[in-house]
C-alpha cells in the first residue's frame, strides 16, 4: 500500500501518473481541508474535489479546478441575479458540491467522500485529513483574508505577512494508512498551505518519521511551477528554493526528489537530507508523469503494474 499527500494541483499531477502504473485498490490519498469553505450555499472541498476527479478521468487538467467540459449555466444566472460567485463552480461539479452539503447534514466529512468515490467508481481511498472544521487564514498589508479571497478576490496581490491555522485532529485513518505504508509520498505541493496543514496534526510527523518518505520539490530554482507557494515560504521565513522546501520536511525524509535544473543545489540539500534524486519534475505530459511515478516507485517494482 501507499499513501500520497496531496493538495490540488501539483499532487493530482502526479497522482495521473501513479495511477496509470500502481494498483489503484493500494493507493491511499490524504487530502488538505483547510481550505474547505461554503460558496454559494454549497460545501466546496477543492482539492478533495480535484482529487476525485482525477482518479475519475473527470478534471479539468488545464485549471485543476472543477470538471473538464463543463457548462457555467447557473453561475451565468448568479451573476444575472447580482449574486456573482467568488468561485466559478460548473454546474456538474455543482451537482457534486450539493451532494456532499446534504450528505454532511448526516454524515461527516471522511464519510461524505467515502461515498462520493465509490459512486464515482474510484477504488483509491481519498481521506480527508480531519473531520474538524478549521481554516487557512493569510495575514496581509490588507488585514487577515480567507485563503480563496486572497487567490481568487484579490488575486494574490496583498503582501503576505503570515499564514495562520489551527492545528485540527487528524481524520481517522490518516495515521493508520501512514503506518501501514509501504511508502509515503508528498506530492509536489504547496508546502505552506496544502502540507504544512496535514503534518502539524498531533502525532502526523512522528509517524512520519518511522516511515519511508519521499518528497517531491513544488519549488524549481527560486519560483512554484505555479500558484503563491514562493510568497507563503517567504512570508514564514524560508528559503524559496528546494533547499527551502527540503528544510520544511527535513525531519522525516528519507528522499527528496528536485527538478534537473536544480542539480547544482544537491549537495546542499544533502546536508539535510540523506538521499537527493534529480529528474525532470516538470509535468507537462502523461509520459513524464508516469516516469516520475517510476522513479518513486522504484523499490516497489513488484507491485508495478
Ligand atoms: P493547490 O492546493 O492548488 O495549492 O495545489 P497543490 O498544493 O497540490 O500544488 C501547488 C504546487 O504544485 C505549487 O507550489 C507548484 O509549484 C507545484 N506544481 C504544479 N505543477 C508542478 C509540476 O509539474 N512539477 C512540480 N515539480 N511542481 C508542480
Amino acid at each position: 500500500m501507499i499513501t500520497i499527500l496531496s493538495g490540488g494541483t501539483g499532487t493530482p499531477k502526479l497522482i495521473q501518473g501513479i495511477k496509470k502504473i500502481y494498483d489503484q485498490n493500494e493507493i491511499n490519498v490524504i487530502v488538505n481541508t483547510l481550505e474547505n469553505d461554503y460558496f454559494s450555499g454549497v460545501y466546496v472541498a477543492a482539492d478533495i474535489d480535484t482529487v476525485m476527479y482525477t482518479f475519475s478521468n473527470m478534471i479539468n487538467d488545464e485549471t485543476w479546478y472543477g470538471i473538464k467540459n463543463d457548462t457555467f449555466i447557473t453561475n451565468e444566472e448568479l451573476k444575472k441575479l447580482n449574486s456573482p460567485e467568488l468561485l466559478r463552480i460548473g454546474d456538474k461539479d455543482r451537482a457534486l458540491k450539493i451532494q456532499k452539503t446534504q450528505l454532511l447534514k448526516t454524515h461527516n466529512l471522511s464519510e461524505t467522500v467515502d461515498i462520493q468515490r465509490k459512486k464515482l467508481g474510484i477504488k483509491s481511498k481519498i481521506i480527508p485529513m480531519s473531520n474538524e472544521k478549521s481554516q487557512i487564514k493569510i495575514v496581509t498589508d490588507i488585514g487577515e483574508l480567507e485563503f480563496h479571497q486572497f487567490l481568487i478576490g484579490e488575486k494574490s496581490g496583498p503582501k503576505v505577512e503570515d499564514i495562520v491555522f489551527n492545528n485540527v485532529k487528524p481524520a481517522d485513518g490518516v495515521i493508520s494508512s501512514i503506518k501501514e505504508s509501504d511508502i509515503t509520498i508528498i506530492g509536489p505541493s504547496n508546502p505552506i498551505t496544502s502540507i504544512l496543514p496535514i503534518i502539524s496534526m498531533k502525532n502526523v510527523e512522528k509517524t512520519l518519521q518511522k516511515a519511508y518518505v519521499v518528497a517531491v520539490s513544488p519549488i524549481i530554482g527560486n519560483n512554484p511551477v505555479s500558484g503563491p507557494a514562493g510568497m507563503f515560504m517567504n512570508a514564514l521565513g524560508y528559503e524559496v528554493s528546494s533547499y527551502g522546501v527540503a528544510s520544511i520536511y527535513k525531519n522525516f525524509l528519507n528522499k527528496f526528489i528536485i527538478d534537473e535544473e536544480d542539480a547544482e543545489f544537491k549537495e546542499k540539500i544533502e546536508k539535510i537530507v540523506d538521499n537527493v534524486e534529480i529528474t525532470n519534475t516538470k509535468m507537462t505530459n502523461i509520459k513524464i508523469k508516469e516516469k516520475l511515478a517510476k522513479i518513486i516507485l522504484n523499490k516497489y517494482k513488484n507491485k508495478i503494474i
